[in-house]
C-alpha cells in the first residue's frame, strides 16, 4: 500500500531560478525512506543553478539538486538489514545492471543509469537536497554514528577519487602529480597517499588551493604559471608516473604530457570545456597511455569505510557551511572558487 509523506526540498527550475518547495513522497513498505541530514555542493548543482544545464543535461522541468547526500534510516522495511535511526550514505547512482555494461560490471558507462540529481533523462531524477528522500536498499551505506555528516556528505566524491585511482592501477612506490587541487584533486591526493604513492605534487594556480593540498597530504604544491618548476619535471623524459588531471582546463591537459615520464600513465577526471591542443608526437614517442575516469563502480563502500577510519580526512575542503533554506546563497558562494571549495548544506532542524 502507497504511503505518503509531505517535506520540502531544493527544487532548479531554470537558470538562476531555485526554490525551497514543498513536496509529496509516495512510497511503500518494501522502500527505504532516508531523512537526509547534509550534502555537498558539486559543480554540476552549480551549472544547473547558474545556467540552467550541466553539459548536455538540460533542466526541462522542476529538479531536486544534489548528489552528494547522507542521513539517517528513516523507514524500511521489516525484514530490511537497515535500522530506524541508523545514520547511512547515500550511493546516488542507479545503474540498470541489465545492460552489457552493467553486466560486465562497468555499472558507471551504463547507458540507462538513473543518477539523482541528474536532468538527463526526462522525467529527471530528483537528488538528495530534500529533507527526506525514497531510495532503494542497495544505495544506503550505514557508517558509524560518531562520524559527522559533513565529513560523510564526502563519500561520493570521495568515490570518484578512489575509482580515479583504480583507473590509474597500483600506486605503490610511484611519483604522482594531481593537477587543480579543487575538491576532487585534494581527495585524489589523500587518496593517492592512502595507496601508497611515494611523492605526491600538487599543482594549482590558487595560493589557497595549495595550501589545501598540503593539508590533504601532498608533499609540495605548485603553481602551473612557474615556467621553471615544470621545465625541471619535464627534462629527461618527464618525473611523474602517474598524473591525475583534475582540472580540466586545455592548458592542463596539454602540459600533462611533458611532465608525465615516458610509459607512464595520465588518468583525466577534469572535465575539459574547450579544444585542446594536444601534443601528439611527444605524447606516442613516450608511448603515454591516456585514460578517463568518469564517475565510480563499486567504489563506494570502500570510500565510506576510509572516511570512517580517518584514512582520508575531508576537512581542509569544507569551506562553508549553509541551512537547505539558505541553497542558493550557498550555491552563489560555491561558485566563488576564489572563496570556496566544498560547500555544505545541512538538513537538521
Ligand atoms: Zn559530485
Ligand atoms: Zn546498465
Amino acid at each position: 500500500m502507497a504511503e505518503k509523506l509531505k517535506c520540502n526540498a531544493c527544487f532548479a527550475h531554470s537558470k538562476k531560478d531555485i526554490r525551497i518547495e514543498e513536496r509529496e513522497l509516495v512510497y511503500t513498505s518494501n522502500d527505504i525512506v532516508v531523512k537526509v541530514e547534509a550534502g555537498g555542493i558539486c559543480g554540476s548543482d552549480i551549472h544547473y543553478y547558474q545556467e540552467g544545464h550541466a553539459g548536455l543535461s538540460v533542466l526541462k522541468h522542476p529538479m531536486v539538486i544534489g548528489h552528494e547526500f547522507v542521513g539517517k534510516i528513516y523507514k524500511a522495511p521489516i525484514d530490511s538489514k537497515l535500522k530506524v535511526g541508523q545514520k547511512v550514505a547515500i550511493n546516488p547512482s542507479q545503474p540498470c545492471n541489465k545492460c552489457d555494461f552493467c553486466l560486465a560490471g562497468k555499472q558507471n558507462e551504463c547507458p540507462n543509469m538513473r543518477f539523482m540529481g541528474s536532468a538527463q533523462f526526462n522525467p529527471h531524477v530528483h537528488g538528495g537536497f530534500s529533507e527526506y528522500v525514497v531510495v532503494s536498499e542497495e544505495q544506503c551505506f550505514p557508517y558509524d554514528s560518531s562520524i559527522s555528516p559533513q565529513i560523510m556528505a564526502f563519500s561520493e566524491p570521495t568515490t570518484v577519487a578512489i575509482h580515479a585511482i583504480n583507473v590509474a592501477g597500483s600506486l605503490v612506490g610511484k611519483k604522482v602529480l594531481v593537477m587543480g587541487a579543487g575538491p576532487i584533486g585534494g581527495l585524489i591526493i589523500a587518496a593517492a597517499k592512502a595507496s601508497g604513492a611515494v611523492e605526491i605534487i600538487a599543482s594549482d594556480i590558487s595560493e589557497r588551493c595549495q595550501k589545501i593540498a598540503l593539508e590533504m597530504g601532498a608533499h609540495k604544491a605548485i603553481s602551473p604559471l612557474d615556467k621553471e618548476i615544470f621545465n625541471e619535471f619535464s627534462k629527461d623524459k618527464g618525473y611523474f608516473d602517474v598524473t591525475f588531471e583534475a582540472c580540466g582546463a586545455a592548458a592542463a591537459i596539454e602540459s600533462t604530457v611533458a611532465v608525465t615520464r615516458a610509459n607512464g600513465i595520465v588518468v583525466q577526471v577534469g572535465m575539459g570545456a574547450s579544444p585542446v591542443q594536444y601534443p601528439v608526437a611527444q605524447m606516442l614517442a613516450k608511448e603515454l597511455t591516456w585514460k578517463g575516469s568518469f564517475r565510480f563502480i563499486d567504489e563506494f563502500g570502500i570510500a565510506v569505510k576510509w572516511l570512517e577510519q580517518g584514512l582520508i580526512d575531508p576537512r581542509p575542503l569544507i569551506s562553508s557551511e549553509y541551512r537547505y533554506q539558505d541553497v542558493e546563497q550557498a550555491l552563489i558562494t560555491a561558485t566563488d572558487k576564489n572563496i570556496s571549495s566544498k560547500v555544505i548544506v545541512t538538513f537538521f532542524e
